[in-house]
C-alpha cells in the first residue's frame, strides 16, 4: 500500500513509503480545533517514510491541550493542516492527517482516543477499541508496528547523540 496525498491547493504533496504504524481517530480538543471538526484521523508513521515532494509545509507550535511541543504543519498557500509532530512522543515520527490523502478511504481508524472530549452526538463503531485518553500501545499495536517504533526510537537516540557530539 503506497499512500499519497497533499493539501487542498496542491502545493504540498507527499508520499507515504510505508504502511501506517497505527491509525488514530483522535477526539482531543487540539485535533478538534485545528481541523475545525469533531475529530482528526491521524496516520502515525516514521518521519523518514513521509516523502515531502511539493513545497515544504510551514509550522507553528500549538500550546493548548497537549501542553508542550505539538508542532503543526500546514500549507503556506492554502492553510490545509497536513501533519503534526509531538515533542513528547519518543522517536522521530509524524501524525499525517488522513483526510489529506488522495484516497482518504484507504485507511480506517484502528483506535478511537481521547473520547472524553468526543462530540456527544457522535456514535462510535462498537468493533473499534475506544479510550477516554491515551492507551496501552502494547495491547493495541501489531507486533510489527511496535518493532518498527522501537527501531525508530533507537535510531533517533543515536542521531541526537551524534548531533551533540559534533556540536562540541
Ligand atoms: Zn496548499
Ligand atoms: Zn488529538
Amino acid at each position: 500500500m503506497r499512500l499519497e496525498g497533499g493539501c487542498a491547493c496542491g502545493a504540498v504533496r507527499y508520499k507515504l513509503n510505508a504502511a501506517p504504524l497505527i491509525v488514530h481517530a483522535c477526539h482531543c480538543t487540539d485535533c478538534q480545533c485545528i481541523t475545525g471538526s469533531a475529530f482528526a484521523v491521524n496516520i502515525w508513521i516514521e518521519r523518514e517514510f513521509v516523502e515531502s515532494v511539493g513545497i515544504r509545509p510551514k509550522s507553528f507550535i500549538l500550546r493548548k491541550g497537549s501542553g508542550r511541543d505539538h508542532e503543526v504543519f500546514f500549507c503556506a498557500a492554502c492553510g490545509t493542516y497536513v501533519w503534526s509532530r509531538y515533542g513528547r512522543v519518543p522517536g522521530d515520527t509524524l501524525f499525517v492527517r488522513a483526510g489529506t490523502l488522495d484516497k482518504p478511504r484507504a485507511v480506517k481508524p484502528d483506535v478511537h482516543i481521547f473520547t472524553r472530549s468526543k462530540a456527544p452526538w457522535l456514535e462510535l463503531p462498537a468493533d473499534t477499541p475506544t479510550f477516554k485518553a491515551f492507551y496501552p500501545m502494547d495491547k493495541i499495536w501489531p507486533a510489527t508496528s511496535l518493532e518498527r517504533l522501537r527501531g525508530n526510537i533507537a535510531k533517533a537516540r543515536t542521531a541526537s547523540a551524534s548531533r551533540k557530539r559534533s556540536a562540541r
